[in-house]
């Protein structure tokens, strides 16, 4: 590493500093350098972290803990955390680096400032990758000992069970991973709220800008109504201007948190911004948008009279349709094939083609997988390669729903990939646009296996929304990326992913008599997502898989063949008419919900009568489950089920969920796994969007939660058409959930305010 000092001032930084002071140091320092009035702040470098690794001999003591850690292992992950958290925090910091920091912060101002302290992961051959979620945050630290204590703390923070799982998985070599910690006084705002630099729509050169009084949080969330004003950039004057009614602000509480408080009557229909502050702010959104050359969404403070600007990031709304990936490098390159981009993210490898789940052997670390369509017990091979391209399926096949999960890039529905690519051949794979090029293009990184996309930008700001935003989860080792994300609850867990993996089906569980065995399996693979989300619910599907995906299985052999598996023996008609499978599963559950995880909620899929709620109801009670006090569900995936949904509120469901992947290819008859008619599926028909819309209004004149867990729901547009017609949670892929909650939170603020603004017409 360079001979960079302890501290970096924000003067000094620049976005190429990202290696010692973070994706946020970075930002906030390439922020200050274009002359946006950004609160004073120091970054302690990630070399001041290594030198204090260095200097009090952890860095052998780290590498010995982590060096045999088993990610997989919750209960080891957990205590060789907590180990290495104690040497952090109780280690001697070097006086070096104490008084420099100490120096440092007697320079910011001569009084004990309130500063933020707020970590950034970094590491040296990725450092702008993503460390989402695993951010130590301090806020309202005074004085020179919090303020070690709190540097420490971040430091320590590196080495969290979820930041350590996460960056196993991502494939980082654990001594590459730095700190560094910003240090930043905290503006206490006395108005405050974000501005677009140009039209989040049209693209226009308006600004729009809305503020509030007390802290941004309150506009943020969403859970006041601002003043809105438009400032047009051509005529530099202020257009439109909306006062509302403010009543609530969100201030400081004491030495720590937040609290939401009334507005004096005074002030709650005066005015926030006068004209020349709008003028100003406006000023400072076009500096940054000239700077990065995008709109920018920019998040701003008033302290007496002096604005501060707090973030800027890139506005995600404006109609892009360019490439991102790869974008100019791609121009040139051959495109090879062309399918639907199911798994986002961008990797290179060597082809190997798999024509049968027996010669998965061949495939190693790193290679793209080529292949028909892919199968559960296709698994295990997935989790090697870099990406993944197939012939047949759609965005909710098998595939798509498993290489999401595994942050592994995929194209499926290419038709003849198999045909068209050579074992060897070296292509890249876009999972986003759906292309796969000749060759190493664009410089993408040959990937890592298993690397995860990652999950939230570094640094954005928390969005709190009134629709619960959930995560849809199959695989028990994403459970702890879904988490990352700060998802309100798992809105579907699929646990046939858990069963199918160990290459056996249900029924061999039971003719071989290992019953025990299918129990274990489910109970420790549905604890290790309940253990993720506490507090939180976590809807569990009972099983639901179409025979066709058991066959290359031991006991695949006396699955029936079906004609139709899609229409055939599966979800609940299946357990209902097979109580051992479906005894098994409750067994499970059972165990949990003894064992205190009370927010197990388990979802029945594929009902298509109120009936087989009913009695699925009743062989659970008969097995010793009360019922009644548990929370029971269904999804809607068949248009009877949405048609007779208030059947099934009467009889007492406590939850319905929208599987949309089944509800569109029953309503209009459209295959979801058939390539040839994928460009026919369309969510959005007005058939579906009817049924969907005639089972929420039902759902909420019975106050039953109503949800969605299909695809759909991971496409910001369907989000925003959900949150209009009164869905009370979407629950969504783990790399939608930033956008999911983005779209959620302007949607639900758009409605706020037109109620608002209809309401001061009257
Ligand atoms: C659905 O049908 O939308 C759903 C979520 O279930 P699956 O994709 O497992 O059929
Ligand atoms: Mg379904």
């Amino acid at each position: 590493m360079k001979d960079v000092p302890n501290i970096l001032w924000l003067e000094e930084i620049r976005k190429e500093d990202i290696v010692s002071v973070g994706g946020k140091g970075a930002s906030l320092g390439e922020m200050a350098s274009i002359g946006l009035p950004v609160p004073p702040a120091f970054v302690v470098t990630a070399q001041a972290f290594r030198r204090f690794l260095v200097e009090t001999g952890l860095d052998q003591k780290i590498f010995k803990v982590s060096e045999n850690i088993d990610v997989e292992n919750n209960a080891a992950l957990e205590k060789a955390a907590d180990t290495i958290k104690g040497l952090v925090t109780k280690a001697k910091m070097p006086v070096a680096i104490k008084d420099d920091i100490k120096a440092s912060y007697k320079k910011m101002a001569q009084k004990d400032l309130i500063v933020a302290v707020r970590s950034s992961a970094t590491a040296e051959d990725l450092p702008d990758a993503s460390f989402a979620g695993q951010q130590e945050t301090y806020l309202n630290i005074r004085g020179e000992a919090a303020l070690l204590s709190a540097v420490q703390d971040c430091w320590a923070s590196l080495y969290g069970a979820r930041a350590i799982y996460y960056r196993a998985k991502q494939g980082f070599e654990e001594h590459t991973v730095n700190i560094a910690v910003v240090v930043q006084q905290l503006v206490h705002s006395e108005k405050a709220g974000v501005m677009f630099t140009s039209h989040p729509i049209s693209g226009e050169p308006l600004t729009i800008i809305e503020g509030s009084w007390g802290l941004g949080e309150a506009v943020v969330s969403g859970s006041v109504s601002p003043d809105h004003y438009v400032f047009d950039q051509r005529t530099e004057s202020v257009g439109e201007t909306t006062i509302a009614n403010k009543k609530v602000e969100i201030i400081p509480d004491g030495s720590h948190g937040t609290k939401l408080v009334p507005v004096d009557p005074a002030r709650q229909d005066a005015q926030v911004l006068s004209d020349g502050e709008i003028a100003k702010l406006a000023m400072y959104g076009k500096i940054a948008e000239n700077h990065y050359g995008v709109p920018q969404d920019v998040e701003w403070g008033i302290v007496a009279g002096t604005i501060y600007i707090l973030q800027s990031r890139p506005i995600t709304t404006i109609g892009k349709k360019e490439a991102k990936g790869m974008s100019g490098q791609s121009k040139d390159a051959k495109i090879l094939l062309k399918g639907q981009g199911a798994a986002p993210g961008i990797a290179t490898g060597k082809v190997v083609i798999i024509r049968d789940v027996k010669d998965t052997g061949a495939v190693k670390e790193g290679d793209i997988l080529v292949t028909r369509m892919t199968n559960p017990d296709m698994v295990p091979a997935m989790r090697k390669v870099a990406a993944i391209v197939t012939d047949e399926g759609g965005m909710t096949c098998h595939a798509a729903i498993v290489s999401r999960e595994l942050g592994t890039p995929a194209v499926v529905g290419t038709k003849t990939g198999t045909q068209q690519l050579k074992n060897g051949q070296v292509i890249t794979v876009d999972g986003e646009l759906g292309l796969v090029y000749e060759g190493a293009v664009g410089g993408a990184a040959q990937a890592k296996a298993g690397a995860a996309a990652p999950v939230a930008v570094v640094g954005s700001a928390p969005i709190i929304t009134a629709t619960s935003v959930k995560v849809n989860v199959s695989i028990p080792e994403a459970a702890a990326r879904a988490a990352a994300t700060g998802a309100d609850g798992v809105g579907l867990l699929r646990i046939e992913h858990l069963i199918l993996g160990l290459n056996k089906t249900p029924g061999w569980y039971i003719s071989n008599h290992k019953e025990e065995d299918f129990v274990k399996e489910l109970y420790e693979g549905i604890k290790i997502v309940l253990d993720a989300f506490p507090g939180k619910t976590v809807w569990v599907r009972t099983l639901d898989a179409p025979t066709d995906e058991f066959r290359n299985m031991a006991g695949g052999e006396n699955e029936p063949i079906e004609h139709n598996p899609m229409l055939g023996w599966r979800g609940i008609r299946r357990d209902l008419q097979s109580p051992d499978q479906f005894r098994l599963q409750v067994e499970a559950f059972k165990r949990l919900w003894k064992a205190g995880y009370e927010h197990l909620g388990v979802m029945f899929p594929m009902v298509s009568h109120s009936d087989q709620f009913i009695k699925a109801k009743e062989m659970m009670r008969g097995w010793g489950v009360d019922v009644d006090n548990v929370t029971l569900g269904i999804m809607i995936e068949i248009p009877a089920s949405a048609i007779m949904i208030e059947d099934f509120l009467k009889v007492g469901i406590k939850f319905a969920s929208f599987g949309t992947n089944d509800l569109i290819q029953y309503t209009i008859a459209i295959d979801r796994n058939n390539e040839n008619v994928a460009d026919m599926y369309n969510p959005q028909h007005p058939a579906v969007l009817t049924l969907i819309h005639n089972a929420i209004q039902q759902c909420r004149a019975y106050g039953v939660e109503c949800s969605i867990c299909g695809q759909a729901g991971s496409d910001p547009k369907m989000a925003i058409w959900l949150v209009e017609h009164g869905i009370t949670s979407i629950s969504a892929n783990i790399d939608a959930i930033a956008k999911i909650r983005e779209a959620v939170a302007k949607t639900e603020k758009r409605i706020i305010l037109e109620a608002a603004r209809n309401r001061d017409a009257e």
